[in-house]
């Protein structure tokens, strides 16, 4: 696998976010993430076009090539029908619920091209998310069907940081792709308020520290409730977003374009 994508100056994105993960849960999680992010990053069209460099990616994965006929998408759907094999055997007794989980999210998530005309539509779209699914995976964490409930709006809140943090960091690469489906709130607020691309980061950066101090509060009540489980899954959670959000600040994968001035102000931000 391509190590820009992994790590950055300060280490590996998935040791950073999971570190009281269970190893081979966290190892998986890792390769399933990052076949989700490509599969995001990449327009459809152009994805096929780059088909032999998506194959060398996949094939350190340890999978054989794909029929010569078959397009990106059946391509995609074979090796995440191998995940789900292994998210099995790592864990047959819940491993299901993950599964599930992100098949939803293919679906519900990567399944549209639709083009969002305001932050605030595209930031509910944004929180479909696998990111609860996989922390609690990765910890092995079960919470009872009332604490999901009552964790309802905490992974809301987080989704919402894990979404905007991304497109804050991440838009230094993604505006320099060509893309058939916008997925980052910076052009989006730029369009809608008619601002600056430097404001509407602004604006992005404001949006995500509020989620993070909604996370915050949400997640004191939450550890309030006396539950050890509660407590575990709110403490990998802050973990988790504390360490999206220095890698991402620091990652080569967000920041090659950045000159020294400007990267310093992006690690800045994160801390
Ligand atoms: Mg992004």
């Amino acid at each position: 696998m391509e190590e820009a994508i992994l790590f950055g100056p300060y280490g590996n994105v998935y040791a950073i976010t999971y570190p009281e993960g269970v190893e081979e849960r966290v190892m998986l999680a890792a390769e399933i993430i990052e076949a989700l992010w490509i599969y995001d990053a990449l327009p459809f069209q152009e994805a096929i076009e780059e088909h032999s460099a998506i194959n060398e990616l996949f094939y350190g994965l340890g999978h054989s090539a794909p029929p010569p006929t078959a397009g990106m998408r059946s391509w995609i759907k074979v090796i995440f029908q191998d995940y789900s094999r292994r998210i099995m055997e790592l864990d047959p007794q819940h491993g299901a619920a993950l599964v599930a989980k992100i098949r939803k999210y293919i679906t519900e998530y990567d399944g549209t091209n639709v083009l969002f005309e305001t932050v605030e539509d595209y930031i509910e779209f944004r929180k479909l998310n696998c990111h609860g699914s996989f922390l609690q995976w990765n910890l092995n964490i079960r919470l009872t069907p009332d604490e999901t409930r009552l964790c309802s709006d905490f992974y809301a809140a987080s989704a919402t940081v894990m979404a905007l943090t991304n497109d804050y960091f991440s838009w230094n690469m993604e505006k320099h792709e060509a893309t058939d489906r916008v997925r980052n709130a910076v052009p989006i607020a730029m369009k809608q308020y008619n601002l600056s691309e430097k404001r509407a980061k602004a604006i992005v950066k404001g949006l995500a520290m509020d989620a993070e101090n909604e996370t915050r509060r949400l997640g004191l009540d939450l550890r309030n409730m006396g539950s050890e489980r509660l407590r575990k899954n709110v403490e990998g959670m802050e973990v988790m977003l504390g360490g999206n959000c220095f890698w991402s600040a620091c990652c080569p994968r967000y920041n090659a374009t950045m000159g020294s001035e400007e990267r310093e102000g992006c690690f800045a931000a994160s801390m």
